[in-house]
Order: C-alpha cells, then sequence, then structure tokens
C-alpha cells in the first residue's frame, strides 16, 4: 500500500482519461492516471483517430434542443435520458476545452460532420496513419499539459481488480514488464478516494465478444487501437456495476483481405457500396437491411453464424458513383493497395468467382432490381429501406462483387452511468465514488439500429462532467459509503 492516499486514479491514458485528468488539475486535484501501454506513443483509440467531432454528424455548434432529438433518432432507447440531454448540451465544450488545451481544428470537407476535425488531419490514402496526426498530437499534448499540472501518468500500469475500503477504494495494479508483453513484472495495491474507469470498452476481449457480439471473435477485425479487453467493465461488475446495451459495436464493413493486407484498415470502409447495392451470404441469399447504414452492417456482419462469409455485390454505377465517395473510397483505394475486387460481365458470370451458385444470386439480384423498380422493397425479405441511403439497380456491367469483413473500431454499450458518469448498480444506485467515461460507459448509442453518436463527443463530455463532478465531491470532502 502507497503512503499517501491518491485523490483519483484514472484507469487508461486515452483520449477522455487525458480530458478528465486535466480537467481535474485545473481544479486543483492532484489526478494519477495508470496507463497499461508502455511505449513513449502506446496505441490507444484517442491517438488513432480520424478526429471528426461531432454529434450524430451534426455540428456541435448545433442547438442542443436539435442535438438530442438526433441523438433520440439516432438510439430510441436515449430518447429523454439525462445522459442524452448532458451530450447534447456539452458537445460544445468539448471542443472549446480542446482548443483551450491547444488543440487545433479545421473543415476537413464538405459534409456537416468534418466541420470540426483535429489538426493536422489524417492524409487522404489508405491505411492506418497517426504519427503526428491530430489525435496522436492530442494525446501528447494532454500528457504535457497534464504533467505541468501537477498530474502524473504512469505508463505499464494496469488496473486489474478493485475494492471499497473505508475512504474510497485500493486498486490492484499489475506493472507490465515491456519486454515480456502480457506478464506483469509485479503487483501493487494503490489507494484512492475515487475512481475513473477510462479503458476504452472491451472490443479487443475474445470472451466479453462472444458473449455479448459474436460466435466468432476471431473472425471479426480489430480496426482500432487493440487495446481495450473490458478490465474496466469486470473492475466495475466487481463492485456491482449494470451494464448497458452491449451487443453493439461502432465499426464499419473492410474487405476481407484487410486480415491479411494493413493497407485496407482502418480505411478504406466500404460503406458506400453496402448501402447501394446488396450483400449476401455463402447462401447467396441477403441477410440484413443494407438501408441501415454501414455501422449496422458492420453488425450484422459479425453475427452472422459465418462473418467471413459475406460479399457486397453491385454494379458499374455504384463503383464510379458511391464507389467514389467519401475521402478515401474503396474505388479506386481498395484494388490500388491489393484488395481483391472480383468482376464479370453478368452476374451468373461472376457469382462462382466468389464461391456463390450462380443461379441463386442472378434470382436474388432480379428479386431486388424489380422491387426497387416497383418501389416495393420493403416486401423484400429482409426488407430494404432507403430513407437514409438511396438504393441503386444492379444493372450495368460490369459487375462487381468484394467479400467482407467486419471492422470494429470500439463497442457501444457499457458500465451504466448517470449524466455525470456515477457508476450505477443494476437497482439504480450509484457505486459511490466510482465513475466511467468515454467509451467505457454505456448508455447514449447502439439500441435496436446500432445508432452512432460519436465517439470522441461522447468521450469528451462524459470525461468533463465526471472530472468535475469528482472535483466537487472531493473539495466538499464527501464522504464514501460502500
Ligand atoms: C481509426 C479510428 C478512427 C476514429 N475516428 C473517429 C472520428 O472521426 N470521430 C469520432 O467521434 N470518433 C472516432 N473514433 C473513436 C474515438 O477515437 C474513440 O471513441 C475515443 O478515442 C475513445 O476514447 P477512450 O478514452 O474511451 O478510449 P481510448 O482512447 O482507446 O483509451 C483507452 C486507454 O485505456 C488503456 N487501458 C485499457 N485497459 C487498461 C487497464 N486495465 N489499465 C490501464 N490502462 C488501460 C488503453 O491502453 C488505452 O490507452 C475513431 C477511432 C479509431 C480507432
Amino acid at each position: 500500500m502507497q503512503d499517501e492516499e491518491t485523490d483519483v486514479i484514472i484507469v487508461g491514458g486515452g483520449f477522455s482519461g487525458l480530458v478528465a485528468a486535466n480537467r481535474m488539475a485545473q481544479l486543483g486535484l492532484k489526478p494519477l492516471v495508470l496507463e497499461k501501454g508502455t511505449d513513449e506513443f502506446y496505441f490507444c483509440n484517442g491517438r488513432l483517430t480520424g478526429g471528426a467531432m461531432h454529434a450524430c454528424y451534426r455540428d456541435v455548434n448545433t442547438a442542443p434542443v436539435e442535438l438530442e432529438k438526433a441523438i433520440g433518432m439516432t438510439n430510441p432507447l436515449a430518447v429523454g435520458s439525462p445522459l442524452s440531454s448532458a451530450v447534447a448540451n456539452n458537445a460544445k465544450r468539448v471542443v472549446d476545452f480542446l482548443m483551450s488545451e491547444g488543440m487545433r481544428f479545421i473543415k476537413a470537407g464538405p459534409q456537416e460532420y468534418q466541420n470540426r476535425v483535429l489538426a493536422p488531419p489524417r492524409p487522404n490514402y489508405p491505411g492506418l496513419h497517426w504519427q503526428g496526426r491530430g489525435g496522436d498530437v492530442m494525446i501528447r499534448t494532454l500528457e504535457a499539459n497534464l504533467v505541468k499540472r501537477g498530474g502524473t501518468l504512469r505508463r505499464g500500469a494496469r488496473a486489474h481488480d478493485i475494492r471499497h475500503t473505508a475512504t474510497g477504494f485500493e486498486l490492484t495494479v499489475e506493472n507490465v514488464d515491456p519486454l515480456k508483453a502480457g506478464h506483469p513484472a509485479s503487483t501493487e495495491q494503490l489507494a484512492c478516494r475515487s475512481v475513473i474507469i477510462a479503458d476504452g470498452g472491451f472490443q479487443s476481449d475474445p470472451g466479453f465478444l462472444r458473449q455479448f457480439i459474436t460466435d466468432h471473435p476471431e473472425k471479426i477485425l480489430q480496426r482500432g487501437g487493440g487495446t481495450s479487453m473490458g478490465d474496466g467493465v469486470r473492475l466495475a461488475q466487481s463492485l456491482g456495476a449494470d451494464l448497458v446495451d452491449m451487443g453493439n459495436f461502432y465499426g464499419h464493413p473492410l474487405c476481407l483481405d484487410a486480415f491479411e493486407n494493413p493497407k485496407l484498415w482502418p480505411y478504406p470502409f466500404l460503406d458506400g457500396l453496402v448501402t447501394s447495392g446488396i450483400v449476401v451470404a455463402a447462401d447467396a441469399q441477403r441477410f440484413f437491411n443494407e438501408g441501415d447504414g454501414g455501422v449496422y452492417a458492420a453488425n450484422m456482419i459479425a453475427r452472422h453464424e459465418d462473418p467471413l462469409s459475406a460479399i457486397v455485390i453491385f454494379d458499374k454505377n455504384i463503383w464510379e458513383g458511391p464507389g467514389r465517395h467519401g475521402a478515401i473510397p474503396p474505388n479506386p483505394h481498395v484494388p490500388a493497395v491489393g484488395g481483391h475486387v472480383e468482376q464479370a460481365n453478368s452476374i451468373a458470370e461472376l457469382a462462382p468467382r466468389v464461391g456463390l451458385d450462380p443461379s441463386v444470386l442472378s434470382r436474388v439480384v432480379e428479386q431486388y432490381n424489380a422491387a426497387l423498380q416497383a418501389g416495393e422493397l420493403a416486401s423484400l425479405s429482409p426488407a430494404r429501406t432507403c430513407v437514409k441511403y438511396p438504393a441503386m439497380p444492379i444493372v450495368q456491367a460490369p459487375f462487381y462483387a468484394i467479400r467482407l469483413c467486419a471492422g470494429i473500431t470500439y463497442t457501444m454499450g457499457g458500465i451504466a452511468i448517470d449524466a455525470r458518469g456515477r457508476v450505477l448498480k443494476t437497482d439504480g444506485a450509484e457505486v459511490s465514488g466510482l465513475y466511467a467515461i468515454g467509451t467505457a460507459a454505456g448508455g447514449i448509442e447502439g439500441g435496436p439500429k446500432t445508432g452512432y453518436v460519436g465517439g470522441l463527443i461522447i468521450s469528451g463530455v462524459t470525461a468533463l462532467l465526471a472530472a468535475e463532478d469528482v472535483a466537487s465531491r472531493i473539495r466538499d470532502h464527501a464522504v464514501v459509503t460502500v
């Protein structure tokens, strides 16, 4: 046990952990951030982020009442929740806070969600390019600011156990040996009054993925830092925390070759092809509504009994139209970096090139085209909607097929919290002194259609609000009750 009790320990030195730590340091606390990564530039989603600061693809300056409506339309389970109001009311504050910490934003494209993107933005070519880009600069800057304010970021420290004490908590921490990844060099106990869980979720833990998302975690591709193993969920659960909406994740359909070819993740993603054409499995049948968007598609592919069997089918007009939209579109980038794109002059010729039955695929495409032309896409099984993403006919040769996989960036569900980041038990009571922020927490995104609000904005808001709550409680000497 250390001699002196720390005010607050933050588990995770990614985006939300460092925002919370800096806010608390501004408010007079001396936070200790435990980060399990050992490298100077340890991976976390905050460092790899694309950096678009938006809420439901809306500008953060949008009136909070509009943002709250947008969140409700994105995830009906969030309608009327205090957490949803908190995100809507504080979205702009996150950008203001980051600017005051030294971050710069630029308008990176014509879409509203690109109005405020961390600078410098990522380059417009395929693969993972993070060094010196907005997310990397942000994590480095936030660490430097924290140290200047008297806080501490400790690398190679993995929190893996927690218990209540009379005055707060005792955390068991593994000191990670950088030379023997996965093997702790030693363990120690740290005492503190409050703990903030900011470990980023459970997207990289095969056990949790199998329990909540897919029978085949090995068949979905990590589309982020790969550092979030659900430790925060385990810590919170051991103190009685509730978990919310654990079955959804933020991610995108990627080219299957991304498993072997690092130039094919995290970009380009194939959302535009998926939402304009059709996706079939090994039986050549569609298995979800492509009109619900790329994030939903990634979830449906992951949940399929064989997540590696999904294939997107489209034609020349889609390849030359939506296939070229976006900053790093699949056309020309997928074939340019070695991804397989099959093409043929008829659907019957195309089918065997991707292992599909020609007559079944031809029939499925004909039915789809006929339903689209008749305005009866809802009669398909599964029904296809066009409210968010227009369906396009598959009629113009050449016809194309790309094998897909589901790329997982972060889990949307997580630890139940209130609007100040306080962890909640199943009966709605709080676990006094325990907080969860960022993508470790749940309750905003997800729902029946895997609604995506924005990882950065949720992380920033929950971090600021939890930090302020911890500071006010510690300043007021609030007694922790077990
Ligand atoms: C390629 C990519 C593009 C993205 N683009 C966007 C975008 O444009 N807009 C947007 O809104 N969002 C985007 N996101 C998502 C966004 O980056 C995340 O939502 C955000 O960074 C989450 O912050 P966090 O603090 O919850 O998690 P992270 O930043 O991942 O931090 C979690 C940290 O906790 C550490 N940790 C884990 N377990 C422990 C433990 N037991 N003990 C100690 N430390 C631990 C990890 O090592 C990690 O450093 C993107 C993500 C990726 C990967």
